[in-house]
C-alpha cells in the first residue's frame, strides 16, 4: 500500500487530465488507450504519456481485453487498462443515530471488509467521536488481516450541516459540540488523510460510482432516514453551494405559517415528513402505551396506516402529499434526468408510493417530453459508507495525480 501525504500541491491541467483518466477507468471497468483519448479529446500520444506514469506508479495495469486479468503479452489483440485494486486500501465510515459503518474497499472500489459497531450514545463529542472511529477501523482492517496504516484515505460521511472543503461541521445531530473543525481533529487521531461530507452527498457520489446513476450527469438524490437530505450532481459534480453546505431540502418551505421544525423555523418540508414529525402526530391522535420506543410507535403508525386505519392514514398521507410537492418543486428547478429516492427510511412504503409519483407527475411544468426518470433505491448504513469509501478514493485519487505531477 502507498502512503500518501496530504495536501500537495495544486491541481494543474494536466492533474485534471489525469483525475478524467482515472475517473473514466473507474467508471468502464477496463477500457483501452485509444477509447479514453476519444473519450477525454486528449490527444492519443498525452494519454499514453499519462497512463505510462499511472501503471509505473502502480495505479493503473494492462489487462487483455475481457479478461480482467493483466495481458499475457502474447497474440493479444487490443490492451486495455483497468485501475490496479491492491494500489490503495480505502475506508468509509457512516456516522448514524446509533451506530457506526465502516466499509474497506480497495481502488477498484470492491469492498474487501465490512463492520459496524454501537456508538457510546446516539450524540458524541469529537474527540469521543475519533477515539470510536479509530476502534471500528482497527476492528475492520484486523478482519483482513492488516492495519489502521494500511488505509490510504478515510471519507466520513454524518448529518448536519457540513463544510466539506474546509472539513468544519457547523452542526450534526450526532455530536455534542457545534462549529467543529472534525477532518483537522480527525486527522490528528488517525495515521491517514480525512475526507468529510454530509452523508446525503456521499449518497450522491455512491450512486454516481456504484448505483443507479452511472453515467448519468445531472441527477439528484434524495435521503430518507432520521431527516429529509438530498445530493445534487449537475455536470457530474456534487454541487456545494457558496458556503459549501450543500442542499438542504429537508429545510425548503412548503407550507406559509407551517409546522415547528426542529431547526427552530415553520412550514419546513422535514416538520411533516421527518420521523418526528410523524411521531408528533401520531402521539396527539392515537396515543400509545406509555414508554414505547418511538421506534415502535412509529411500526404501530406505519402497520395502522397500511391496514386503513383513518387516522393513521390521513398522517401518511399528508406527508406523502407533501413530500410529493417538495420533490416536484426540485425537478421544476432543476430539470435534472434522474431523480433517486433513497435510504432506509424507504422500508415505509407510503412516501414512494404511486400516489406520490403521480403528484410529482402532476406537479412538475408540462412540456413535450418525458418527465424524468424517478428510481427507488433502498440502501442501508453498509451503502452509506460505501459512497464515504467512494469519496475516499476520489480524495486519494487526487493526491495520488499530485504526487504523480510533482515526480514527473
Ligand atoms: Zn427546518
Amino acid at each position: 500500500m502507498a502512503r500518501l501525504e496530504r495536501g500537495i500541491g495544486c491541481a494543474d491541467t494536466r492533474d485534471k487530465t489525469r483525475q478524467q483518466v482515472v475517473s473514466l477507468i473507474r467508471s468502464a471497468g477496463q477500457i483501452a488507450r485509444i477509447d479514453i483519448a476519444a473519450e477525454t479529446g486528449v490527444s492519443p500520444a498525452t494519454i499514453t504519456a499519462i497512463t505510462q506514469e499511472m501503471i509505473q506508479a502502480g495505479l493503473v495495469e494492462e489487462v487483455a481485453p475481457g479478461t480482467g486479468r493483466p495481458a499475457s503479452g502474447r497474440g493479444r489483440p487490443r490492451v486495455s487498462l483497468k485501475l490496479r485494486g491492491d494500489a490503495h486500501l480505502l475506508a468509509g465510515i457512516k456516522v448514524s443515530f446509533r451506530t457506526l459503518s465502516v466499509v474497506l474497499v480497495d481502488f477498484e472500489g470492491t469492498s474487501v471488509a465490512e463492520h459496524v459497531a454501537p456508538l457510546s450514545a446516539p450524540r458524541v463529542s469529537p474527540e469521543a467521536l475519533a477515539v470510536e472511529i479509530r476502534a471500528l477501523l482497527a476492528a475492520a482492517t484486523a478482519e483482513i488481516g492488516q492495519t489502521v496504516d494500511d488505509i490510504s484515505g478515510l471519507g466520513v460521511g454524518l448529518a448536519g450541516t457540513i463544510d466539506a472543503i474546509a472539513g468544519f461541521v457547523h452542526w450534526s445531530p450526532s455530536l455534542t459540540a457545534s462549529n467543529v473543525a472534525l477532518r483537522d481533529l480527525l486527522e490528528a487521531a488517525l495515521p491517514m488523510p480525512v475526507f468529510l461530507d454530509n452523508d446525503a452527498n456521499l449518497v450522491a457520489k455512491a450512486e454516481q460510482l456504484f448505483g443507479e446513476a452511472r453515467g448519468v450527469r445531472d441527477f439528484i438524490v434524495v435521503t430518507i432516514e432520521q431527516g429529509v437530505g438530498m445530493g445534487i450532481v449537475i455536470d457530474g459534480e456534487v454541487y456545494r453551494g457558496t458556503r459549501g453546505c450543500g442542499a438542504e431540502f429537508g429545510h425548503t418551505k412548503v407550507h406559509l405559517d407551517g409546522a415547528l421544525c426542529r431547526c427552530g423555523q415553520r412550514g419546513c418540508l422535514e416538520a411533516y415528513v421527518a420521523d418526528y414529525a410523524l411521531l408528533r402526530e401520531a402521539d396527539v391522535s392515537m396515543p400509545g402505551e406509555a414508554g414505547s420506543s418511538a421506534e415502535d410507535r412509529l411500526n404501530r403508525l406505519f402497520l395502522a396506516a397500511r391496514a386503513g386505519e383513518p387516522t393513521a392514514h390521513s398522517i401518511t398521507h399528508r406527508a406523502a402529499r407533501m413530500f410529493a410537492m417538495g420533490l416536484a418543486n426540485l425537478v421544476n428547478i432543476f430539470d435534472p434526468r434522474l431523480l433517486i429516492l433513497s435510504g432506509e427510511r424507504m422500508s415505509h412504503d407510503f412516501l414512494y408510493s404511486d400516489e406520490v409519483l403521480a403528484a410529482i407527475r402532476d406537479e412538475v411544468v408540462q412540456v413535450d417530453a418525458p418527465p424524468p426518470e424517478v428510481k427507488i433505491h433502498k440502501w442501508g448504513d453498509q451503502m452509506w459508507a460505501k459512497g464515504a469509501a467512494a469519496y475516499a478514493m476520489e480524495g486519494v485519487t487526487d493526491l495520488a495525480v499530485r504526487r504523480l505531477a510533482i515526480d514527473a
